[in-house]
């Protein structure tokens, strides 16, 4: 099978989606991309990801033309190509619909720095504007709003994010929901006082050199 040790890890990714609480049925979908053989594992359309094996995952090259696979891929395969496309350094994207995220994207809020955390991102997490999804629309439109951040919210829809591999880009997803919330909870009790440009970018630097980096 190629590409079997890719599959496994989007499959692995897929049921820790659910357990994590990031997702839900069969919403979201995941990929991590071989640069160096020029292809890339996608989560398929619609099935449950309890039941996704690794032959199930497709398999697609850079042009987005199907290699391998058992299943349909994902609908949402050209948001995760255009973002491959543009970030050389990106070789995983994780696409929710965890619900504090999901909330703030449909209010249309930007998440700003209410805690060090969003540097999972960078110094904010950025909304791009609402499209259909399954669409080059909202490919191109995801894309050109997370621009070189680690996480962007889309709005009336979830959350995007990359990192330089699935455990990576896991991470910020889970990272972001969890800024996601805590913003959404200090809004609700009528406050959310911003950590300044100066103090986020002090973060961001212990990020760099501890641990999970801000960015990929
Ligand atoms: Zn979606």
């Amino acid at each position: 099978m190629i590409l079997e040790e890719a599959r496994r890890s989007v499959a692995a990714y897929g049921r820790k989606l659910i357990e994590a609480r990031l997702t839900r049925g069969t919403g979201g979908n995941l990929s991590c991309y071989d640069r160096r053989q020029d292809l890339w594992a996608l989560s398929p359309s619609g099935l449950d990801y309890f039941s996704i094996k690794a032959e199930d995952v497709v398999v697609l090259d850079g042009e987005g033309h199907v290699v391998d696979g058992l299943e349909r891929p994902s609908s949402e395969w050209e948001l995760h190509l255009e973002v491959y496309r543009r970030r050389p350094d990106v070789a995983a994207v994780v696409h929710t619909h965890s619900p504090f995220a999901t909330v703030l994207a449909c209010l249309g809020w930007e998440i700003p720095a209410v805690h060090y955390l969003v540097g999972f991102s960078g110094m904010k997490v950025a909304v791009a504007p609402y499209a259909t999804f399954g669409t080059a629309e909202l490919a191109r439109s995801t894309a050109t709003a997370l621009g070189d951040d680690g996480a962007v919210l889309m709005a009336h829809h979830g959350l995007l994010a990359v990192g330089s591999d699935l455990v990576r880009a896991f991470n910020v997803a889970e990272e972001i929901e969890f800024v996601a919330e805590i913003y959404w909870r200090a809004k609700a009790v009528g406050g959310a006082p911003l950590l300044s440009e100066t103090q986020m970018k002090a973060a961001l630097e212990r990020f760099r050199d501890y641990g999970p980096r801000p960015k990929v």
